[in-house]
């Protein structure tokens, strides 16, 4: 980048200054060539009053035609005299441009290119009162000369703008590269006032996204060590009913309860299993999320249904509000992840309650939303913990958590699910009172 800003630069300056220079010799070349002809018309006009062929002698004598050449042609082009060469020499002059332009006009003239280019010769003919043409003659520099003349003044210039060029925009992007360069080096050392004004909206950007970043994967440490120490417990109390039982020494009654320690441990093992398996797959948003219109009503009925047994094992009446217009409470979403959403709350509902709790469940539709209401009034949960509980692993009472078979994900789910639905989510919980969770569509 820095080269090619030194390299558009410096093409920049040296078009300019040669495209300057041509501009100005064609300009002043006009005018040095007018000045040339006035000139060679005033000797002309000068010369006449005295040109004779007899005093020819004379005016060269005088000097007169040192610098300019003098020719005398009769009205048939005949050369009559010429300072340079001889008469007898010369053709016909009566198709010169400038002598034709003199027999027909009183005066005229031209200007002829040397062979070298190097020359230009003007001519300024002039028609006398006998008849013959008068025509002086004189040599300059042409304007590619005149080009050539200039070119050393113009390359130097040239050079000395192109070195400042090169200071130049070695000092603008060293000022405008250098940031850059302290950013990349250090990131969380930069203060974003470092930078040029146009530069702060990205070091912010970068600077956030960097401490995402650094976010994301101290989440993702701290999970897989979580998941590393829940996974232990349970396979380590089954390796201690397992070796229990190798000794062959434990009885009948023993060996029931050893298996069903073992059953139980394996049982959360799966559970924790499968919660992880979710979250990945939420996790990854590459997986494919197939929607379709699905019966909120319906599937929360269903899903009471299923959880019947389960409520009725630890005494809690689980309840399905009927009643509302049913028809309208569709959703475009992800079935399965929609049924796992009803699912993690009313599990929820029934596990933290008291024997002889309730808990309802409600669809219906408000302000044009879909509301999914589930309201138990079981323990409730402490408002220090409330904006905690939907991270990972994160429990009020952990071994009741546990002792329910509860993984610490469920609410980690619900709240992915819930991004996922662009849906949100409103919890009012009082301990000792019961918990409410309401959920818009
Ligand atoms: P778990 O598998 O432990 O139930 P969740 O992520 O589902 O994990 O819930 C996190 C924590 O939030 C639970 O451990 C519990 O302390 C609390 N919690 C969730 N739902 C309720 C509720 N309805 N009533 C009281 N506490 C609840």
């Amino acid at each position: 980048m820095k080269k090619r800003v030194n390299y558009m630069l410096m093409l920049i300056a040296a078009s300019a200054i040669l495209l300057t220079t041509v501009l100005l010799t064609l300009i002043y070349y006009n005018l040095f060539r007018e000045q040339v002809m006035k000139d060679l018309r005033t000797n002309a006009l000068l010369l006449a009053q005295e040109f004779s062929l007899d005093n020819t002698e004379e005016m060269i004598a005088d000097g007169l035609t040192e610098e300019l050449r003098v020719t005398c042609i009769d009205s048939n082009g005949t050369v009559l005299y010429d300072s340079v060469q001889s008469p007898k020499d010369m053709d016909n002059h009566g198709g010169r441009p400038e002598v034709s332009e003199a027999l027909a006009a009183g005066e005229g003239r031209d200007a002829r290119i040397s062979s070298t280019f190097a020359e230009n010769t003007f001519y300024y003919a002039l028609r006398m009162q006998d008849g013959s043409v008068l025509r002086v003659a004189r040599e300059a520099d042409s304007i590619y000369q005149m080009f050539i003349g200039v070119l050393p003044g113009v390359l130097t210039v040239l050079a000395v703008v192109l070195l400042g060029c090169l200071l130049v925009s070695r000092l603008l992007t060293g000022k405008l590269i250098r940031p850059l360069q302290r950013l990349a080096a250090n990131l969380d050392a930069y203060e974003e006032e470092e930078a040029y004004e146009e530069l702060t909206p990205f070091v912010r950007m970068i600077k956030e996204q960097h401490q995402d970043i650094i976010k994301g994967a101290r989440i993702r440490q701290d999970f897989t060590a979580n998941v590393t120490h829940e996974l232990k417990t349970p396979l380590t109390s089954i390796s201690g009913y397992a070796e229990l039982l190798e000794t062959g020494m434990a009885s009948e009654k023993e060996v029931q309860r050893f298996a069903g320690g073992i059953h139980k441990s394996a049982n959360r093992l799966l559970n924790l299993i499968n919660d992880i398996i979710k979250l990945s797959e939420l996790d990854s948003s590459e997986q494919e999320f197939v929607t379709e219109q699905v019966d909120m009503y319906e599937l929360a009925q269903t899903c009471v249904e299923m959880l019947q047994p389960n409520a009725e094992k630890h005494q809690v009446t689980l309840e399905f509000e009927k009643g509302e217009q049913r028809k309208c409470c569709t959703v475009k979403g992800n079935k399965q992840m929609l049924e796992e959403l009803l699912y993690n709350l009313c599990d929820n509902a029934i596990r933290y309650n008291n024997p002889g709790g309730n808990v309802w469940v409600q669809v219906a539709t408000r302000e044009e939303q879909i509301m999914l209401k589930v309201k138990d009034n079981g323990i409730g949960i402490p408002f220090e913990h409330q904006d905690r509980i939907f991270e990972r692993f994160y429990r009020v009472d952990k071994s009741r958590s546990k002792q329910t078979g509860g993984t610490g994900l469920g609410l980690a789910i619900v709240k992915h699910i819930i991004a996922r639905h662009h849906a949100s989510l409103e919890l009012d919980s009082e301990v000792g009172v019961g918990t409410e969770i309401r959920v818009w569509f």
